[in-house]
């Protein structure tokens, strides 16, 4: 742990720039973007998307000595609730001290598909495809060869036969590795350049061309080991660590706290997605997907004890379908800070460093929740945002603060009238 980010939540702004530009992360650019706080401007803005009228602001935090794979990172977060930074720095940093996350990568590729309808004898239909799957590959490759020539594109084919209520599917998937890519405008050019062959290969019809989001050829797993003594400093932590392993059990059966305890892996994924400028939609839509593997909705991280060790062991694997280019990765100021201060990681590693902060995440709730609540330290910061819409401007918001978190009932009207007896 280096000792110059200590107290970092403490310190105010031009004090916290003093900590990074002390601790060379950034050249001298991009420390200007940060001390001058450049954001997206209004002609790039209306360049990137349709009818752009402004442009829309939210936090931009950082979470140090954030350990992955035994790299420290100073990792960039994007959120607009209380509590996600204070969490994510918690359990990171217990994480940190106890060896850190380590990763694993089972691959790195994007699978699209032509779904054909309207063809006499499906299984027939399969077989001619997979006859053809070397040409048709070439076809894909032809259609987008940039990605060919710098190393990956189209690898392989598969067929499934789909039936509902007496319509059948025959459905293409197309693997392809898009390198440094998240790769649907890749995909969608390669799928949309096969279908041809595949409509005139099998006589059917094309309903769509597209890539899929349900990425399972990107697949990254996060594992984490806990002393139990690290997770609290009441006890020896032993219980604790028997209420989060509970509490993992729980979200694998009950619909309804899966929900909820995918949704706190998803305040700290949500926040880094979108600091790197990747589609956070199209992640959220992997793993959301992902989360249903096994026919039912279930929490996507495993927690268990291991007693002789007196550990505690996080898993989480998750499909992390993000980019170190493309998009508008390159466009947008802000991310090019953010990519910055992780070291500008390649797809692979951004994608490691992103589960982590799922699996932190995930235990800072899990610790809170079934150990002294989760209300107590959410209020504390929730607070801060009543005294701010209660009126109160910098100069009070302490006081203010203070006094409404002394309050049995803590909501806008008591801040409200706290902000008044001070003005007064
Ligand atoms: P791009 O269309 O931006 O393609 C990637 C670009 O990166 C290409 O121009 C490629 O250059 C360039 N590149 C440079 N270096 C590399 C490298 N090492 N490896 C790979 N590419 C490299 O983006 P994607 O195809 O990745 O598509 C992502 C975008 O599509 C996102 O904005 C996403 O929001 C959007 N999208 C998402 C959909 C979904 O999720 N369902 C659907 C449709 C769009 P070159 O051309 O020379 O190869």
């Amino acid at each position: 742990m280096e000792k110059i980010w200590s107290g970092f939540y403490k310190k105010n702004r031009e004090e916290r720039l003093n900590v990074i530009k002390n601790a060379n992360l950034l050249d001298e650019s991009h420390l200007e973007l940060i001390e001058k706080n450049v954001v997206l401007d209004y002609e790039t803005a209306n360049n990137m998307v349709e009818n752009v009228v402004g442009t829309f602001s939210l936090p931009f935090s950082v979470v140090p000595d954030f350990v992955v794979d035994d790299k420290t990172y100073l990792v960039p977060l994007v959120t607009e609730e209380p509590s996600v930074v204070a969490a994510c720095n918690n359990a990171g940093k217990i994480v940190a001290t106890s060896g850190g996350f380590k990763t694993t990568i089972h691959d790195r590729k994007m699978i699209g598909h032509v779904a054909l309808y309207d063809i006499k004898d499906a299984e027939n239909a399969e077989k001619i495809i997979l006859e053809n799957k070397a040409l048709l590959l070439a076809t894909a490759n032809e259609a987008y060869p940039s990605i060919v020539k710098r190393g990956g594109g189209a690898c392989d084919i598969d067929v499934k036969i789909l039936s509902e209520n007496e319509t059948t599917f025959v459905v293409v998937y197309l693997v392809v590795d898009t390198l440094e890519a998240m790769g649907a405008n890749m995909l969608n050019t390669m799928l949309e350049a096969i279908k041809v062959s595949l409509e005139t290969l099998t006589g059917g019809i094309s309903l769509m061309a597209i890539l899929s989001n349900y990425a399972t050829s990107s697949l990254i797993t996060t594992k984490c080991e806990i002393p139990f003594d690290k997770l609290t400093s009441k006890d020896n932590g032993e219980d604790l660590a028997k209420r989060i392993e509970l509490a993992s059990k729980f979200a694998k059966i009950d619909v309804y706290r899966a929900a909820t305890h995918n949704k706190g892996i998803f305040n700290g994924i949500d926040s880094i997605v979108i600091a790197s400028g990747n589609d956070w939609r199209a992640v959220e839509a992997a793993c959301q997907s992902y989360a249903a593997k096994n026919g039912r909705y279930e929490g996507l991280s495993t927690w268990t004890c291991n007693f002789e060790n007196k550990t505690l062991i996080g898993e989480l694997t998750l499909p992390m379908p993000v980019a170190s280019v493309g998009g508008s990765i390159g466009i947008n100021p802000s991310v090019k800070l953010a990519r910055h201060l992780l070291k500008n990681p390649n797809a692979k590693t951004l994608a490691s460093i992103i589960v982590s902060v799922g699996l932190a995440q995930n235990l800072a709730a899990l610790r809170a929740l079934v150990g002294e609540g989760i209300q107590k330290g959410h209020m504390k910061l929730h607070a801060k945002s009543l005294a701010i819409l209660a009126g109160a401007t910098n100069d009070i918001l302490d006081e203010v603060v203070d006094k409404l978190r002394k309050e049995k009932h803590m909501n806008l009207a008591t801040a409200k009238k706290i902000v008044e007896e001070i003005l007064d």
